[in-house]
């Protein structure tokens, strides 16, 4: 999952980027209001972190262009603004959620995690198809109760794909979704993690859950 974190604090934004991506998100920083809404018409984003104090253009100015032209994407505002009425506003203009500064960097990885699980059906803590069962919160991955260890860029696409059961996902989708702007789309990189993923899925399970489309991308279902 990829997320857009806009934090003109330099410090508190490396150090929120670090733990989202050890804990296996994509995340692209943006350091004022406009950048914020350049990232986001360039990239496709599953979720915004927002502070509202930033340069050149007020958070809930962004919250709003964004709100006008997208009602699904998830934004939880982050900020050192404590007034209930700084929070009502907040939420009155389409944020999902509202986190005080200063937080405890878990209490933040959960809500967004309790976020991304609410579509217009809450998607299950656990994804699963057959004996393979995806713990979203543990960030691991089991066939008949047997862990396979994955590298996070090969649970990244996982989850992807088992949040999209049944639909063909291209290599294009899945790289927006599962890196940030570190990605070099020159590279083999992805190439590389699914093949990996495959043949670490096949060796747990002797079965292909992850089909390649030709000229298409991805699929997995029950096999
Ligand atoms: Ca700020």
């Amino acid at each position: 999952m990829r997320i857009l974190l806009v934090e003109d604090e330099k410090m508190l934004s490396g150090f929120i980027v670090k733990g989202l991506r050890n804990t296996g998100y994509a995340v692209d920083p943006a350091y004022d209001g406009e950048e914020a809404l350049y990232e986001y018409e360039l990239n496709e984003y599953d979720l915004i972190v927002l502070d509202l104090n930033l340069p050149k253009k007020d958070g809930l100015e962004v919250l709003r262009e964004i709100r006008a032209k997208n009602q699904e994407i998830k934004v939880l505002i982050l900020s050192a603004r404590t007034k209930v009425g700084d929070r009502i506003l907040g939420l009155d203009e389409g944020a999902n959620d509202y986190l005080i500064k200063p937080f405890d960097f878990w209490e933040l990885e959960a809500r967004i995690r309790n976020l991304l699980r609410w579509d217009f059906v809450q998607k299950p803590l656990n994804l699963s198809l057959g004996y393979l069962q995806v713990d979203t919160k543990a960030k691991r991955v089991y066939f008949d109760d047997r862990e396979i260890a994955l590298t996070r860029k090969e649970y990244g696409i996982l989850e992807y794909l088992m949040s999209h059961k049944s639909q063909v996902i291209s290599a294009e989708e899945l790289t927006e979704h599962v890196w940030d702007n570190e990605f070099d789309p020159f590279s083999n990189t992805f190439r590389y993690h699914i093949h990996s993923l495959k043949k670490k899925l096949y060796t747990a399970s002797e079965l292909d859950f992850i089909k390649t489309i030709r000229g298409q991308g991805y699929i997995i279902e029950e096999v």
